[in-house]
């Protein structure tokens, strides 16, 4: 039989950043080296006491269906931290857990945007929004995000972007793969455009907890006439290190919430019981092992800054937030692509091309610093060996 996929997947192609991270894994089973910074993965394990409350919740017997769109102490303790960083009151029926953030993307495009509605995006951006906006058959538009600009958003150019088919816009702050945070006035610009506009946002703030310079970057939600238009996604994958146990939640009104739960219950049926026990323990945070976490980052980021910034042909600006740095490479005249090759030919150091994160990130690749220092000393030598070859 010759299969036909469905129309709606004709622009939905397969992560490359997991055919990289799968290269990489090949070669290291071999026995081979490689200095992998490719993946925005912790290299920390699971703290101890969420691995314990998920063994308590599976001895206590929460291995059976449980409420799909999210236990009441996980949504609880949700409603806690949004009240905590934000000073706004969420109800339990303005909340959704999520296999992740990667379906809370999936449902939130899914349940808000019509074939023929317009959405737009970040270039560049990590690729899921995308990709779910091509499923919806919406269509795409781009704000670009420019080094010269901090990577903020170009208000004339968002402004330029609107017609009267716009319904959602996505910002990621701080943002994967640039590490920048929009700042409060960037974003009480981008909320007036919102809500002058009639816009739905969608806000992904998995990193908000990995921020490591003052001013703290602000949910767009608190602004003016926001609350009713915003859709908070966030998850336990990066702050937590818990990117296998697949949870994240969502934030937004309840007439929302209750359209994405009716497709996320056709999906997943709701996440894992007891993985939703462990979560809301996480939340608790009861041994500082996070900000602990936290601290390392940010250490890596500022011995990657200054060593990058002392090469001749790379450069980078300071990354306010998440574990990434966007490594300029301009300078050697290469492509993005051919950069990333040549590094891992000849110097076995494995990043990811700027542009797999859309055309703006041309001339540039992404560094993640989630790896060990052992790994990022070896990306630097690597780094410097490459800046004498141009
Ligand atoms: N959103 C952003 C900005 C990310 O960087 C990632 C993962 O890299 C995700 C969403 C997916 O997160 P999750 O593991 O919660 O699906």
């Amino acid at each position: 039989m010759a299969f036909k996929q469905a129309d709606r997947l004709d622009k939905v192609h397969h992560s490359q950043m997991r055919r990289i991270f799968g290269l990489c894994n090949q070669l290291k089973s071999r026995g081979e080296w490689v200095g992998d910074v490719t993946i925005g993965q912790p290299n920390f394990p699971t703290p101890q006491y969420i691995k314990d409350a998920c063994v308590k919740a599976l001895e206590e017997g929460h291995t059976g269906y449980e409420a799909t769109d999210g236990i009441p102490e996980l949504k609880a303790e949700i409603i806690k931290k949004i009240k905590r960083d934000t000073g706004l009151i969420y109800d339990p029926s303005e909340i959704m857990a999520t296999n992740g953030v990667a379906m809370g993307c999936f449902v939130s495009l899914m349940a808000c945007l019509n074939p023929g509605d317009e959405i737009i995006i970040p270039d560049p951006v990590y690729f899921i929004y995308d990709n779910c906006a091509n499923i919806a058959g919406a269509t795409i538009k781009k704000y670009t995000l420019r080094e010269e600009n901090e990577f903020q958003v170009d208000i004339d150019e968002l402004k330029s972007l609107i017609t009267e088919k716009t319904k959602m816009m996505v910002i990621v702050s701080p943002s994967n793969p640039l590490g920048a945070s929009l700042t409060t006035d960037n974003l009480a610009e981008i909320a007036k455009i919102a809500v002058e506009n009639d816009l739905l946002v969608v806000t992904d703030e998995i990193y908000d907890m990995l921020v490591y310079e003052d001013p703290k970057p602000v949910s767009i939600a608190t602004f003016p006439g926001m609350r009713e238009r915003t859709i908070i996604l966030n998850g336990f994958s990066k702050s937590f290190a818990m990117t296998g146990w697949r949870l994240g939640w969502a934030a937004a009104p309840a007439d929302i919430i209750d359209a994405m739960n009716r497709l996320g219950f056709y999906m997943t049926s709701g996440p894992v019981s007891f993985v939703m026990h462990a979560a809301a323990a996480a939340l608790r945070d009861e041994d500082g092992s996070v900000e602990m976490m936290r601290q390392e980052f940010n250490k890596r980021r500022m011995y990657l800054v200054e060593e990058i910034n002392k090469m001749k042909n790379f450069s980078c600006l300071a990354p306010k937030g998440a574990f990434y740095i966007f490594l300029n490479i301009t300078k050697t005249g290469m492509s993005s692509h051919d950069f990333c090759e040549y590094l891992f030919e000849k110097y076995r150091v494995a990043v990811i091309a700027g542009n797999l994160f859309g055309s703006s990130g041309e001339g540039f690749v992404r560094i993640s610093y989630a790896a060990s220092d052992e790994i990022l000393q070896a990306v630097v030598e690597g780094l410097q060996k490459a800046d004498k070859d141009f």
